[in-house]
């Protein structure tokens, strides 16, 4: 296929600028990882990446990058905020897909022998699947509130306590989150899915503490061996998709000079500084706020489910946010570059933040230690929480990894895979107790269908953009 990757040092590969790149790109990863990587459209789509005007460094494949629309899942694309661009393909449809950790006081034991009556009541209560319904009912005005405010939002209803707040990327909201942005298809959209899993890739686990491997951060981050914690990985819904549907096709329109200049009509991208960058960007901020609250409202419901089956209050049980991140997202952030202070559209697709100890937006709790990142692996094998890096900043504009990462197409996991069979093995040899809208899903998401978590976990850590801290494996998981 043409490209050609030269190996910089262990674990980091370039694609050297010729032609029309504006930089190099860089894939972080093993070679294991790397013959993967190769295997799809990846590192055509980061090479790609590099036409982006304003692109600063290089463009960034993680350890687990697959193919995506236009920008692979697991790109990092820093784009400067003046004079170069923002893409909507660059952040993902589901916009704010991410993961929330909530701790408990519980051990393995406590829940052992209740696994069935956990999941069949999660299930019950936690709306997923493709069709409406969430936790909150509501008209126009609640989701123009939610777009506008985010958790702020769910903490004067009810729905959050102040420490959610503090233990939240964001602290839950997004400032410049305009809703007047956001169409009326797409609040149309979202307004019966507030507080709701969805489909396919998004999941609630349970999962029990397996592993403990840095004493002092695990302790800051209250994480024990043997000790229940819950999982949330969800996103913005029909909303968010929908916005990065509408901005791409007004883009696209608006921005054709651009658009021509790039390898990939995929990429289609705003302008710094016109309308359309800033409409964009206001709608996904708004976007995003949706996504928070909508993981904020499924942990709510999961207390309340955890109250009734363990018939003690959550605060009893010490059911606190250790940390929600997002994994696809673009924010104005202001980073070193090569000395220079500039501020950057910072595309994370597929990408979390990992920001180091002693960044001041990591929150005061964790401030010595790193920012919390989340990475799940899958329902069958392990997930993962690392501390955000020594050299993130420097590596990656402060992110790693968001996952195993897919090995192959939906499409190709249904004809490997039975759900059914799947659900049976997963009981059978693990103890793991999956309960889904639809047996299909369970195929899409077989264990097997994803890369090894443990691998892509080792390469963030041997980089130091984001280090291992603890290890947990699944107890039960509804999946939409
Ligand atoms: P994505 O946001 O790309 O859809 O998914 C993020 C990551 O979640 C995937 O790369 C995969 O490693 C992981 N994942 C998918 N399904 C499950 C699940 O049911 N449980 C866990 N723990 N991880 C999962
Ligand atoms: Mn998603
Ligand atoms: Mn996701």
């Amino acid at each position: 296929d043409g490209i050609t990757l030269e190996q910089v040092r262990e674990y980091v590969w370039e694609i050297p600028q010729e032609g029309d790149m504006r930089t190099p790109a860089r894939v972080l990863a093993s070679e294991a990882l790397l013959e993967e990587i190769k295997e799809d459209k990846t590192l055509q789509q980061l090479k790609n990446t590099t036409h982006l005007p304003g692109i600063t460094k290089h463009a960034i494949c993680m350890p687990d990058g697959h193919q995506g629309y236009g920008f692979p899942v697991g790109g990092v694309g820093a784009l400067d905020a003046e004079n170069g661009c923002i893409s909507p393909g660059a952040v993902g449809y589901d916009i704010n897909c991410g993961v929330r950790m909530m701790k408990t006081n519980l051990t393995y034991d406590d829940l052992k022998g209740r696994e069935t009556e956990l999941v069949d009541s999660l299930f019950a209560n936690v709306p997923s699947g493709l069709g409406g319904g969430g936790i909150v009912e509501s008209g126009v005005d609640t989701v123009d509130e939610i777009l506008a405010r985010g958790v702020d939002w769910a903490l004067e209803n009810s729905y959050a306590v102040e420490d959610d707040l503090r233990h939240c990327e964001d602290e839950g909201t997004r400032e410049e989150a305009d809703p007047s942005k956001i169409s009326q298809k797409a609040k149309d959209r979202g307004k019966n899915q507030i507080g709701s899993l969805g489909s396919g890739n998004h999941f609630l686990e349970v999962q029990r503490v397996t592993d403990v491997f840095h004493d002092e951060v695990g302790s800051a981050y209250g994480l024990e061996k043997d000790q229940i914690v819950v999982l949330i990985h969800c996103g913005s819904r029909g909303l968010g998709h929908q916005t990065c549907n509408d901005y791409l096709r007004k883009i696209e329109k608006q921005h054709q000079g651009l658009l021509n200049t790039l390898p990939d009509k995929e990429l289609a991208a705003a302008p710094a500084g016109s309308q359309l960058a800033e409409d964009y960007y206001g709608a996904m901020n708004a976007a995003i706020n949706f996504a928070w609250v909508n993981r904020q409202l499924i942990m709510h419901r999961t207390r309340e489910v955890f109250e009734r089956v363990f018939d003690q209050s959550w605060e009893d049980m010490e059911m606190d946010l250790l940390y929600d991140v997002a994994h696809n997202i673009a924010k104005k952030e202001v980073h070193d570059v090569d000395g220079e202070k500039r501020e950057l559209y910072v595309h994370r697709k597929g990408a979390t933040r990992a920001f180091p100890a002693g960044h001041p937006e990591v929150p005061k709790a964790y401030r010595d230690v790193g920012q919390p990142v989340i990475i799940p692996g899958s329902m069958g094998t392990g997930s993962y929480v690392l501390r955000g890096g020594e050299n993130s900043m420097e590596l990656t504009f402060g992110s790693t990894a968001h996952g195993a990462g897919r090995l192959m197409s939906r499409t190709q996991a249904k004809s490997e895979y039975w759900g059914g069979d799947v659900q049976d093995e997963l009981e059978e040899q693990d103890q793991i107790y999956v309960k889904a809208q639809s047996g299909a899903t369970v195929a899409e998401e077989a264990p097997g269908v994803y890369k090894d978590v443990d691998e892509v976990v080792r390469i963030s850590d041997e980089l130091g953009i984001g280090d291992k801290v603890a290890r947990t494996f699944p107890v039960c998981n509804i999946k939409g």
